[in-house]
């Protein structure tokens, strides 16, 4: 009996511990990890994001017929690990501390961007974004900015005819 009037004594000293979410907000800490925002107007199509999503909640489809790359953020998939905005060039992807985002309807979970793919000028395929292209063109000396608007096949056969033209293969 003792035991358990020490016990409310203390209950009683500490108070009220508990929050009452979700009628007032929860804090989170500092670095917490939330909802990966995208914009859209910074994109350029690199891939870069969906190369490093270990689950697949990033996605690209090239579409050629109306020539567009596709990118897709599957919420439902994500694991909030942050890669994406780390390796992201353009900073299109901030890490917000949202995690309030269960949904009755899977539409809600999904974000797709289309960006504008570019032909090759040699063998007219699509093989990258145009913002993608104007990106890499930006940060090139010239002389090399040509060879940006060709795709990597086309560019491994120039190179390869060159070198032959110099003698360099028999
Ligand atoms: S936060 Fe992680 S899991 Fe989520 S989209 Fe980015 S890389 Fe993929
Ligand atoms: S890494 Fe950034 S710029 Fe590249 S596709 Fe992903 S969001 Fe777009």
């Amino acid at each position: 009996m003792r035991k358990r009037l020490q016990l409310i004594k203390e209950a009683l000293s500490i108070g009220v511990v508990t929050r009452k979410y979700p009628f007032i907000p929860a804090e989170v800490p500092e670095g917490f990890r939330g909802l990966p925002q995208f914009d859209a107007s910074k994109c350029i199509g690199c891939t870069a994001c969906g190369n490093v999503c270990t689950p697949n909640a990033i996605t690209f489809v090239d579409d050629t017929s109306l020539g567009i790359r596709r990118l897709e953020y599957y919420l439902g998939r994500c694991i909030f690990c942050g890669r994406c905005a780390d390796v992201c060039p353009t900073s299109a992807i901030t890490i917000t501390k949202e995690f309030e985002l269960a949904s009755l309807n899977d539409r809600d979970l999904r974000l797709v961007i289309d960006i504008k793919l570019i032909k090759c000028q040699s063998c007219g395929r699509y093989f990258t974004t145009f913002r993608h292209l104007n990106t890499v063109a930006g940060k090139l000396q010239e002389g090399v900015v040509d060879l940006v608007n060709i795709c990597p096949e086309c560019r491994r056969k120039l190179a390869l005819d060159s070198l032959i033209k110099l003698g360099g293969l028999k």
